[in-house]
């Protein structure tokens, strides 16, 4: 990090900075120039918030060197890395990894069906929602425990990992008993309080970008996970919110090379929440493989008009079948398969 100090800035005031930068552990050097002084900061510079100058009449502007994400950073960690999520299934390699399943778990039998049919069709792991954080408290929200049983029943008899969505730090344990991957939703990106729990578990952490969240916050929240110890996480773009009205969010393709190069984490995309229709998630779902995803997460429902939540975007098994045998050839041109 670098300060560069107003014009006419004493020597005194200067060592008073450094003195000061100093009780951060790290090392304060001036270099003082005809009229600027400017003082480089040099360790690890983690802990000193940029806004901390905002009012102070000896600086003149803050520059970062690094970027304040260290452990989700390239930089440091030139490999992709590759997350374990169980049933061998591994996300981050050459293969593209298909995530699919309804939007919530409404029963037993309906997530058992759906898992089936979307792994008959090439789906490596089976996604549903029982805590679901709903816009309206008088929208459905979710099967809650016995939602996450079910999920469980699926992914054992279809020998395959699950995902679903925790909303609260209290709900961990049963987390861990039940899911694969446990999912961060994007109204929870920034729910620290969440992040900081979930960096004790050792499960595999979809973490999805805020719809009002820029990518370097994304990372930071990533971030959290990694510092608390868990550094299996998945990067997901799944829309953000725009001026666009056609859409449901609007897919932010470009965050996928982005996030590509800023980190090693792996990237998902979901097109289904950032499309909000049905017929959106076919050309979203190739421009997110062509821009280099490592996965999608897509909704999948048996009889969408009669979905508890998101029919309008899920897709039919027979529908999402026929995605697939679109998605396969693209991934080989792409130099991966699904
Ligand atoms: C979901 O995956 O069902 C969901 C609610 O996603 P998001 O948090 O991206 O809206
Ligand atoms: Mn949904």
């Amino acid at each position: 990090m670098i300060l560069v100090l107003k014009q006419g800035i004493s020597k005194e005031d200067t060592d008073n900075i450094c003195l000061w930068m100093s009780k951060f552990g790290v090392s304060a050097n001036p270099i003082f120039g005809s009229g600027t002084t400017i003082i480089g900061l040099v360790g690890d510079t983690s802990s000193i918030d940029v806004h901390l100058f905002d009012n102070d009449e000896r600086i003149e502007k803050v520059m970062k060197v690094q970027e304040p994400f260290k452990r989700a950073n390239r930089k440091f960690h030139p490999d992709d890395t590759i997350v374990d999520a169980g049933h061998g299934v591994m996300i981050g390699g050459s293969k593209i990894i298909i995530a699919a399943g309804p939007c919530s778990v409404e029963s037993d039998e309906q997530v058992g069906l759906i898992a089936g049919a979307v792994k008959d069709s090439g789906a490596k792991i089976v996604r549903g929602g029982a805590f679901k954080p709903r816009t309206s408290p008088y929208a459905f929200q979710g099967l809650k425990a016995e939602g996450l049983m079910y999920m469980r029943n699926a992914g054992q008899r279809n020998d395959m990992p699950v995902v679903s969505e925790i909303t609260n730090p209290s709900q961990i344990e049963l987390f861990n008993d039940y899911v694969d991957i446990i999912q961060v939703g994007t109204r929870n990106m920034q729910n620290f309080e969440l992040l900081k729990e979930l960096g004790k578990s050792r499960k595999p952490i979809l973490l999805k970008r805020g719809f009002a969240n820029t990518i370097e916050e994304l990372l930071m929240s990533a971030e959290y996970i990694m510092s608390s110890g868990n550094q299996n996480v998945i990067l997901c773009e799944r829309g953000i919110r725009t001026y666009e009205t056609a859409t449901r969010n609007t897919l932010d393709i470009s965050a996928v090379p982005v996030l590509k190069r800023m980190s090693h984490l792996p990237v998902f995309v979901d097109p289904s929440h950032a499309a909000g229709m049905a017929w959106l998630v076919e050309p979203l779902s190739k421009a997110a493989i062509a821009a280099g995803a490592d996965g999608l997460i897509i909704e999948v429902h048996n009889d969408p008009k009669n979905a508890l939540s998101d029919g309008q975007q899920s897709l039919t098994p027979e529908e999402f079948s026929g995605l697939m045998n679109k998605l396969k050839p693209l991934a080989e041109l792409m130099g991966r398969s699904i």
